[in-house]
């Protein structure tokens, strides 16, 4: 059986932190659908259309990555895609706590569902996609924190 995991997040904006855990996962999964949220209530900074294309960019030579958004549960999406791994990133202790929680209400709704963990390297561990949004928001330069096909350029955010 194809082994399907998927990358849940804002994305708001992707991350080299974000691209490093989808690159050593590729090695444990078939297939990665990076499932981008959109919850309406959120205010985010760039649009779910503006946060697809900029993660499809960096996946374009890559048929194993996927970028799909979602609405709802993070289980529901995975069964409809017939997903039975959920990857995310560990980075601090701060976000072990708060994984630990999704995790096991996730495992309690869909216990058929594995989450996989996997640790940040050192150097992506300060970054954090509402810090990157700040740089943005304040007219500096993010790009050393975003992968290098994405050209923060191009892309207006929803205030800017
Ligand atoms: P959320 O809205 O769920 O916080 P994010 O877009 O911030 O989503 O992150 C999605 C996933 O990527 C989470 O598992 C998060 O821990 C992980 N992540 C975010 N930044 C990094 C980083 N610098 N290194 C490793 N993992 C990260």
């Amino acid at each position: 059986m194809k082994k399907i995991a998927v990358f849940p997040g804002s994305f708001d904006p992707f991350t080299i932190g974000h691209e490093a855990i989808i690159r050593r996962a590729m090695s444990l999964f078939d297939e990665i659908i990076v499932a981008v949220g959109s919850n309406a209530l959120k205010k985010n900074f760039y649009s779910l259309e503006t946060r697809m294309e900029m993660i499809n960019k960096v996946f374009e030579d890559e048929p194993r990555v996927r970028v799909d958004y979602y609405e709802g549960l993070t289980v529901d999406f995975c069964k409809k895609n017939g997903a039975g791994y959920l990857l995310r990133g560990l980075r601090t202790s701060a976000d072990f706590e708060f994984e630990r929680a999704i995790g096991q209400v996730n495992r309690s709704m869909a216990p058929e569902i594995e989450t996989v963990f996997l640790l940040t390297v050192p150097e992506h561990s300060f970054i954090n996609s509402t810090i990157v949004r700040d740089i943005i928001r304040s007219r500096g330069d993010a790009s050393k924190f975003v992968p290098s096909a994405i050209n923060l350029k191009d892309y207006k955010g929803i205030k800017d």
